[in-house]
């Protein structure tokens, strides 16, 4: 955060730590939200699930996860890609041991949405290794690149 700042932009921790209730309570939201455009309990918990993990799954319950936003664009959605904020964290991220967890045309093999604002913490020297390849941490860890 500060090195960013230093360069002149604004990042904002918009979510951390989240509680298991806290993770229940959005999952749940979003599983209304789905409900209510007509799905049934099962299909609006699958479509909730890309968008919201599964309490109990979540990397913010974990503890290894910061939602970071541009002061000037704080919609968590994909307009935050083109923010100078997101496009220095995709650049620097790994430097400090973080990646962009739910990247862009991984959705498949992560099982969630593109998040171009959701960072996770995995060490430095994994962070390069998974920033150089270009891969997800799924294809990092079992190996398939
Ligand atoms: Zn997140």
């Amino acid at each position: 955060m500060d090195a960013c700042r230093a360069d002149g932009l604004s990042p904002v921790i918009c979510s951390a730590y989240r509680t298991r209730e806290k993770q229940e309570r959005l999952y749940q939201a979003e599983v209304e939200r789905w409900q209510d455009r007509g799905y049934s309990q099962d299909n609006a918990k699958a479509e909730a699930g890309k968008a919201v993990a599964i309490p109990g799954t979540s990397e913010h319950q974990l503890g290894l996860a910061v939602d970071i936003v541009d002061i000037n664009n704080q919609h968590l959605d994909e307009t935050q890609e083109s923010t100078e904020v997101q496009k220095w964290l995709m650049e620097h991220s790994w430097e400090y041991g973080f990646i962009l967890r739910y990247p862009n045309e991984k959705s498949e093999i992560t099982g969630i949405i593109y998040e171009p604002w959701h960072y996770r913490y995995v060490g430095r020297e994994d962070a390069e290794q998974i920033h150089t390849l270009g891969v997800c941490l799924e294809e990092y860890l079992e190996g398939t690149f």
